[in-house]
């Protein structure tokens, strides 16, 4: 079993308490016992590892490495996560409840890939020269420098703490930033074991700190905090247009990933057989808690009694329970506020007369573990509507692709939409026609750090990951010569 003491903040290099000696409790949640005590940092705690992330950035070792340097230190830090692999994927199942084999073959690979990617990168944050007429006869050379943001503050949510923590990090890192992370106070775990490496492979002090704490406290001073340049959130809307409030009037930059209501269209000339497993993989995967899931499935009418039994069915068959287990499928859901959450939106799809096709009911044993939940309904329901962030999905029948795309637009948000169809046309005819800020075509999975992710509408404002991801850390200075 794995011993974890309290757990201290990383602050500045050096690992401590907070002043006023602040802790949270970290529950494992397929058990509901106790994890650790975890240090909460407050606004002091903030506050010195602002000005350490600024003293680094203005003038510090950091502000004095080259980019291949920075590359170098980010790849050994892929290398120290890819050795500790196994040992985050045990934090990052008791953490969060997902299934450890989940972690081991999703998160954890996601998150090195993520830092070998950016550290390529680093070397390589470039500018362009913009040919120009002469200006009073004079010739002219007009060029961009990219220069890193500054300061970014990072928050992340509990879903995947690790890959998220990453995709925040290593592009920061990478052309030059420094970073404040506060991670989840639902799972802090992994970060602070991250924090740990980034000590371990060299970074300067003060480059990275990691600071567990409650977010209307801690992550509410990293966003009010003046000598933060740029705020990287990943979460809630709600928390999302907080952020928004306090950091616009300050003008400072912000990148908003929020969450998702997803569609996945079904049409009728797509292989059944075939999407099946992934239609219901991106509803059940990391217990429904997640902002891509696919959870709107519109579906031919034709193909609706179908399909809802088929889900019905794979919901049925899934393994649920111990995510150490594994032959589990499914773990527990992260907390009681999050288990009350999933069963008042079963209730609100009886209310709305919703079929229930599957599941629906939470399982007798410790631990807060629902079953997937399958349902047939229509768009206008709450449960179509609202983001439930658990393993419930609603079957919605189409009469033609006009309607499918009305539907799939009819939602205030935008982060991903799954086509299943086999005609190519109707493929890139649907995709150009759906508000959202990525689309799949025949699958679904993970973000790739090379490819930029981020939403429309409620699902948030920027875009991290791919070179989009690398510039939104960047500001482009111009730089014109009279020659
Ligand atoms: P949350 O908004 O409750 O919390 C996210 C983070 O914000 C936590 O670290 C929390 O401590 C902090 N926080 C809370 N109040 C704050 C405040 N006033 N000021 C600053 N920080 C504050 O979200 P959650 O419940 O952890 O995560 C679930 C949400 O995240 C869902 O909506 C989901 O869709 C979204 N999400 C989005 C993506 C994406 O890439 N778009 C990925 C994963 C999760």
């Amino acid at each position: 079993m794995i011993n974890l003491p309290k757990l201290q903040l990383f602050l500045a290099g050096r690992w401590v308490d907070p002043a006023d000696g602040a802790t949270f409790v970290d529950l494992n949640p397929a058990t509901e016992a106790e994890l650790a005590q975890v240090a909460a940092a407050g606004a002091a705690e903030v506050d010195a590892a602002v000005a350490a992330a600024r003293a680094q950035f203005e003038g510090g070792e950091w502000s004095r490495l080259a980019g291949g340097d920075r590359g170098r230190l980010l790849t050994r830090l892929a290398e120290a996560v890819e050795r500790e692999a196994d040992h985050l994927a045990d934090l990052e199942a008791l953490d969060v409840g997902k299934p450890r084999a989940e972690a081991r073959f999703a998160d954890i690979p996601q998150a090195i890939e993520t830092f070998h990617h950016f550290a390529g990168w680093a070397d390589k944050v470039q500018g362009t020269t913009i040919p120009l007429p002469p200006l009073n006869g004079r010739p002219q050379l007009s060029y961009t420098l990219r220069e890193p943001v500054g300061v970014v503050g990072a928050i992340t949510p509990w879903n995947a703490p690790t890959m998220i923590a990453a995709w925040k990090l290593a592009p920061a890192l990478a052309v030059g930033c420094t970073v404040v992370l506060k991670p989840p106070e639902d799972a802090p775990l992994t970060a602070l074991r991250l924090a740990e490496l980034i000590e371990e492979v060299g970074f300067p002090p003060g480059t990275v700190s990691v600071l567990p704490g409650i977010g209307a406290i801690a992550g509410a001073a990293l966003v009010a905090h003046p000598g933060v340049d740029k705020v990287s959130f990943t979460g809630s809307p709600e928390v999302g247009a907080e952020i928004a409030r306090v950091a616009g009037p300050a003008l400072r930059r912000v990148t908003l990933e929020l969450g998702g209501k997803s569609p996945q269209l079904i049409f009728p000339d797509a292989d059944l057989d075939a999407l099946l497993p992934t239609a219901a993989l991106s509803l059940f995967a990391n217990q429904g808690e997640v902002c891509a899931a696919g959870t709107r499935v519109l579906v031919h009418e034709s193909l609706r009694e179908e399909v809802g039994e088929r889900l019905a069915a794979a919901a049925a068959a899934l393994v649920v329970g111990d995510p150490f287990d594994p032959a589990t499928e499914m773990g527990a859901l992260v907390n009681r506020r999050q288990l009350e959450r999933v069963l008042a939106y079963v209730e609100a799809g009886h209310r709305d007369g919703a079929e229930l096709l599957a599941g629906g009911a939470r399982l007798e044993r410790s631990g807060f573990f629902v079953e997937p939940t399958v349902f047939g309904g229509h768009n206008q329901m709450q449960i179509a509507r609202e983001e439930i962030f658990g393993p419930v999905g609603t079957v919605i029948p189409f009469a033609d692709e006009e309607e499918a795309i009305r539907l799939a637009n009819e939602t205030r948000y935008g982060l991903t939409a799954v086509v299943w169809t086999g005609s190519l046309s109707r493929a890139h005819r649907v995709a150009a026609a759906l508000r959202v800020g990525k689309v799949w075509v025949n699958g679904w999975g993970p973000p790739d750090p090379r490819l930029p992710w981020g939403g429309v509408k409620t699902s948030g404002i920027g875009r991290e990951l791919g070179v989009a991801g690398l510039h939104a850390n960047t500001e482009e200075k111009v730089v014109s010569v009279v020659l």
